[in-house]
């Protein structure tokens, strides 16, 4: 019985497997197809002034909802393109597709904010600088309202690639964040030599302040640090008031996560944005009270 046992998990595991690998393989012939019909799409989270409670900045994050798979994690989108040379066609089209939506936005009389892109190793190959003026420019808009995001890992490992890439940005101001920081390799030297105004300090740091003194005082001190470096300091993933209150006490100077909203469809953004602004100047009411 114990044989047959293994037997039919083996089969099962072989099942998985095939039906890992067959999954895989639609993805990847989907996706240029969903390219080229649009159907991937952004959606957008509010970044939020920890001392003002207004919304500074957005970030946009990529969604594609498969017929059959459902919703697509975007790093394996990201993934799946990096391995078939989609990369860069779809990087230009998230930079693009921000850009019209700024427009848009702005044609509604929404006041533009700028929009931070996540940016996939590849394409700092690229030059990104002028693959960005010349989305601005096409949609009519002044420059800055593109930041891009790089993640430590790819400050590190493609490090020539990078180094190359950020003073093209620096020179025509496109505002440069470290994403997801704590995670990677990045050491302080090596910080310090790049053009990057912004850090991100890492969700699972976050989410850990509440309970552990430890990762208090972490975040602490790595607030400390990029201030040191002449950064700004972005929190990811803040959920509850308590992080909020503790990071603004650290004097960290902006924050992102459910706590404010979740990533929105650009249709919700501005009502959204009103919200956070409005809930910020309920709480200095009650405070003075
Ligand atoms: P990231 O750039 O660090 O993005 C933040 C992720 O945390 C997003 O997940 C967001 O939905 C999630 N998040 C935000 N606030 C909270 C919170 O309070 N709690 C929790 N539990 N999660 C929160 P998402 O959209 O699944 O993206 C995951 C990663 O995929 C991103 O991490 C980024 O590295 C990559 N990615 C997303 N969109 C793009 C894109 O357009 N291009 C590239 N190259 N990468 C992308
Ligand atoms: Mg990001
Ligand atoms: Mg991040
Ligand atoms: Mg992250």
């Amino acid at each position: 019985a114990k044989e047959q046992a293994a037997h039919s998990s083996q089969m099962l595991f072989d099942f998985d497997m095939d039906a890992q690998i067959h999954r895989r393989q639609q993805l990847q012939k989907d996706l240029r197809i969903a390219l080229e019909r649009s159907k991937l799409h952004l959606v957008y989270q509010p970044i939020v002034s920890l001392q003002t409670q207004q919304v500074v900045s957005l970030e946009t994050l990529l969604r594609w909802d498969h017929e059959t798979y459902g919703a697509i994690p975007p790093l394996e989108i990201i993934s799946i393109a990096e391995k078939y040379s989609l990369a860069n066609t779809l990087g230009c089209w998230i930079i693009d597709e921000a850009c019209r939506q700024i427009d848009e936005w702005r044609n509604e009389g929404f006041q533009p904010l700028p929009v931070a892109v996540n940016i996939s190793p590849s394409m700092h190959q690229l030059d990104l600088a002028a693959i960005i003026n010349q989305s601005l420019k096409q949609h009519n808009l002044p420059q800055g309202l593109i930041r891009i995001e790089v993640t430590e890992d790819t400050g590190m490992q493609i490090l020539k690639e990078t180094q190359d890439l950020l003073p093209g940005l620096a020179r025509h101001n496109i505002s440069v964040a470290l994403d997801d920081f704590g995670t990677g390799l990045s050491s302080l030297s090596h910080l310090q030599q790049l053009p990057i105004q912004t850090l991100k300090i890492d969700r699972s740091f976050i989410s850990k302040i509440s309970e552990d003194q430890v990762s208090r005082r972490l975040v602490h001190n790595i607030i400390g640090i990029g201030h040191d470096l002449g950064m700004k300091v972005v929190a990811e993933g803040i959920e509850n008031e308590a992080e909020a209150r503790l990071l603004a006490t650290y004097q960290c100077d902006y924050g992102q996560g459910y706590l404010f909203s979740k990533p929105l469809a650009p249709r919700l953004i501005p009502a959204c944005c009103r919200e956070i602004a409005m809930t910020a100047n309920d709480s200095a009411v009650t405070e003075t009270c």
